[in-house]
């Protein structure tokens, strides 16, 4: 996957919640921050953007499902 998470820092308040809900480990908080250290660990399960309460992650793609 060549796409990155995108993360506006500017909302971020470093509360921490995307990084306790990555299982890969890559994610941490650099001087109060949310900063992506492990690019090639992600395995792109978008919890981090379900968890954050101030949409500081989102994902830039998106799943079209259609009826058969
Ligand atoms: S998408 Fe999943 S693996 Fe990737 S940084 Fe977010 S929580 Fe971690
Ligand atoms: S959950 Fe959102 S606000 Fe909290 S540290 Fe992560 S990116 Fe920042």
């Amino acid at each position: 996957m060549s796409e990155m998470p995108l993360i506006e820092t500017e909302k971020c308040d470093g509360c921490g919640l995307c990084v306790s809900v990555c299982t890969c480990g890559a994610l941490r908080i650099v001087d109060n921050v949310i900063s992506l250290v492990e690019m090639e660990d992600c395995g792109w399960c978008t919890q981090c953007e379900l968890v954050c309460p101030n949409g500081v992650i989102s994902f830039p793609f998106e799943i079209v499902t259609e009826e058969s």
